[in-house]
């Protein structure tokens, strides 16, 4: 029994294994759709963090001189739109980007000590930690996100208590921020939670448009396209791929004979035995009522006789049973067309089916492989 073939990219995993790389790749996918986003916020974040510097002019004229400079640190932002460009690994990106607004904490508290009167008055400047890193850090995974609301939220009280900020008030601060670190959590939360749902659906249409719905099988449109990156690769790699074309035999009779929902069973059982007989990298396809093609890579034309044989002979041997009435016995006829140096889909495809057709002719229920010299 050979390896199953499913649509999951990870077919053969085990579960928990599995889980974690369907993780993996819905926080890699919410990470790709929000990086101009968290780019631009960020971008935002600098000039709003840098541009309050009016804040400490309007608040405290003389100290504010000497605010200037930490004041400019907040540009650490401004490569934001370009770093969620160009860097790729998911945890280098959160690490930098959390560390970065944590650090920018820090200066505002010490910002916050050179002006008068700055830790009565500038407590509320903490709220913006609470707003704006929150909104851009939506690219990252929720734990990232509660850990920073977390991390923001605490920093100030511990920057104080080792004695970098002489003058925090401590119930201040946490009468104000620590009920927006829990709206804060709430938000990223709910937002989360929308996001998996629209993630979901957006996997759902598509596996649903390169399947079709009776087999589990790829659909014709997608056969197509697989095709042609096949031939493609095969071009570049110079690695041959066959092609089988199957059908099954009178069909119209079984549909006759056992009724339409009948018929349906056996294209599935047909689809199952694919699966069965296949390797996980073979590609099968429904492409007609009950008309299939399997590509497989990397095969040559006597290794595809034999999967071609080895499914006809399944199918002979296995009839369907059919509630209500005696199980329906049926067979398939199948093409086989080995792709060379030349082959493009079309072509391909015209040999296999030209197969198909000898196979037909000669009585069905039996495996043909493309011959130029016969046609
Ligand atoms: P041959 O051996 O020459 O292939 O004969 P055949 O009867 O299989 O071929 P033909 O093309 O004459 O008939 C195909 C039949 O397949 C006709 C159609 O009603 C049936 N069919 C197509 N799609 C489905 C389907 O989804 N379910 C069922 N039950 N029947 C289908
Ligand atoms: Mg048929
Ligand atoms: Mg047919």
């Amino acid at each position: 029994m050979k390896e199953k073939t499913t649509f999951s990219s990870f077919p053969h995993s085990r579960t928990s294994d599995r889980k974690k790389e369907e993780d993996e790749t819905f926080l890699r996918k919410k990470l790709d759709d929000h990086r101009s986003f968290s780019g631009n916020l960020f971008l935002l974040g600098a000039l709003i963090g840098s541009g309050l510097w009016i804040w400490d002019y309007v608040t405290d004229p003389v100290g504010a001189t000497e605010t200037i400079g930490p004041r400019m640190l907040f540009f650490i932002f401004l490569p934001a739109p370009y770093l969620f460009r160009k860097i790729g690994n998911r945890h280098l990106i959160t690490i930098l980007f959390v560390g970065a607004v944590l650090f920018t904490e820090a200066v505002y508290l010490h910002i916050l000590t050179r002006l008068h009167m700055g830790m009565i008055y500038g407590i509320g400047g903490f709220m913006y930690y609470m707003l704006l890193p929150p909104l851009a850090l939506q690219a990252f995974s929720l734990r990232a996100n509660i850990v920073y609301i977390v991390l923001a939220t605490i920093l100030p009280h511990l920057l104080a208590w080792a004695g970098f900020a002489p003058g925090f008030q401590h119930d201040h601060y946490a009468v104000l921020i620590w009920p927006a670190a829990a709206l804060a959590i709430l938000v990223q939360y709910f937002y989360d939670r929308d996001y998996r749902k629209r993630y979901e659906l957006e996997k759902r249409l598509e596996r649903m448009s390169y399947t079709d719905t009776l087999s589990g099988l790829n659909n014709r449109r997608y056969f197509m396209a697989f095709l042609k990156k096949e031939i493609e690769r095969s071009r570049r790699t110079g690695k041959s791929f066959s092609l089988l074309m199957i059908d099954i035999d009178h069909f119209k009779r079984i549909n006759d004979t056992f009724g339409h929902p009948a018929g349906d069973l056996v294209i599935r059982r047909l689809a199952d035995t694919f699966r069965d007989e296949i390797r996980k990298m073979d590609f099968p396809a429904r492409i007609g009522g009950e008309e299939f093609a399997i590509v497989l890579p990397e095969t040559d034309a006597s290794n595809a006789m034999k999967v071609a044989e080895r499914i006809r002979e399944k199918a002979q041997n296995h009839p369907v049973d059919i509630p209500g009435n005696e199980p329906a016995r049926f067979t398939v006829s199948i093409g086989v067309a080995a792709a060379g140096a030349e082959s493009d889909e079309t072509s391909l495809l015209k040999e296999a089916d030209e197969a198909l057709y000898r196979a037909k002719r000669e009585g069905r229920n039996r495996v043909v492989l493309y011959d130029s010299s016969s046609s």
